[in-house]
């Protein structure tokens, strides 16, 4: 058994966080994050970041995928503010964790003080993308004089996230707002915030040579999730050159190949997930079925390779192809290759009953 498979080519994805890492690294003293949730922090390209110089740092979302990964030899960061129930895995197996909640951070102290531990966190400030972060300064100042009293907790910065759910792109006056707050903190209290995380693959368009927007001094790490994966940056979209974009393949397996008209016999009620289909009647058509379905990935956010092929819909198990362009150039058996969006991404390393394999 081997279909439906994620073929991933760990030569490229190396030459990716080379490429990337280097041109964050050269000219600026900021750390890298690498973020490992979109490949599920499978161990074996975990191997490759690891043998990378220059990250510094695995960052996840998920705690069960550090726990899967102890041995790795860099820093791991919990970039999701922990869940209260798991505050104890938290601690154990994370260096660094994002944070927002006093509640949350002082139950980190009493957890670290049982486990006889320092655990060290960043606050994260929401500046506009409204997703996860310390809205108002106000109680961005009491957070920090609270945590100043807490024996087992090291606040080591701040940071930021963007273009995530506002789609709010970085600028150096956001940016220079988190440098402010990190300056202000410091001169109230007696401490040093040495890790400003100035967001994610959204941020790296700021360090390219003829940019307008300059990453500000001051900003001392970036988050890398995307941008080593799929070889772009994204807050415009724009695919680098000298990147891959094609590490990752989804191969698929064709199990019924027939022709068929396009448009269904009979009366249409609602299909398998509760909607409504409407159809083109184009005749008959070269209809092929591939092995993989709504449960794996999202059909609308793959593409055949082939570009003759087009994708009619899946359900649950099917994915159901036009082939018609391509004629009598497949049969029962042969694969399907399709490229990867971010989140098509995830979920086919998600899914267990996507195979993966290593090249
Ligand atoms: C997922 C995530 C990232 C990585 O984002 P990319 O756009 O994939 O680089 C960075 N920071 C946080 C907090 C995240 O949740």
């Amino acid at each position: 058994m081997q279909n439906p498979r994620i073929v991933v080519d760990l030569v490229k994805i190396k030459e990716n966080i080379d490429f990337l890492s280097k041109r964050i690294k050269k000219n600026n003293d900021i750390s890298v994050t690498a973020i490992t949730k979109s490949f599920s922090a499978h161990p074996e390209i975990i191997s490759v970041y690891d043998a990378c110089e220059e990250i510094d740092y695995l960052g996840d979302s998920r705690v069960e995928n550090f726990i899967n990964n102890q041995e790795t030899s860099k820093e791991k960061v919990l970039v999701r503010i922990p869940m209260i129930s798991e505050i104890p895995e938290v601690v154990k197996y994370t260096d660094i964790s994002f944070n927002t909640e006093i509640e949350v951070i002082k139950k980190l102290d009493e957890e670290a003080a049982r486990q006889g531990k320092q655990h060290r966190i960043l606050l994260m400030v929401d500046l506009g993308d409204l997703r996860e972060g310390i809205f108002e300064e106000e109680e961005l100042f009491s957070i920090v004089e609270e945590i100043m009293t807490l024996e087992n907790i090291e606040l080591v910065g701040l940071g930021v996230n963007l273009t995530c759910y506002g789609a709010v792109i970085p600028t150096e006056a956001i940016l220079n707002q988190l440098v402010k707050y990190k300056m202000q903190i410091e001169a109230c209290f007696d401490v040093a915030l040495t890790m400003i995380s100035g967001g994610n693959s959204s941020s790296v368009y700021m360090l390219e040579p003829d940019t307008k927007e300059n990453l500000p001094n001051g900003i001392t790490n970036l988050r890398i999730g995307e941008a080593f994966v799929l070889g772009r940056e994204t807050a415009y979209g724009k695919d680098y050159q000298e990147m891959h974009q094609d590490v990752f393949t989804l191969k698929t397996e064709i199990v019924e190949y027939k022709t068929k008209p396009s448009y269904p016999i009979g009366e249409v009620g609602v299909d398998a997930f509760g909607n409504k289909p409407t159809f083109v009647d184009k005749g008959l058509m070269k209809r092929g079925i591939v092995g993989i379905g709504r449960q794996d990935v999202d059909h609308t956010a793959i593409t055949p390779l082939d570009s003759r092929l087009e994708i009619i819909g899946a359900s649950s198990d099917h994915l159901i192809i036009d082939f018609t362009k391509a004629k009598d150039d497949y049969q029962v058996g042969d694969e399907v290759s399709f490229s990867l969006d971010y989140g098509s991404l995830l979920s086919c390393f998600t899914s267990e009953y996507v195979k993966k394999e290593f090249i």
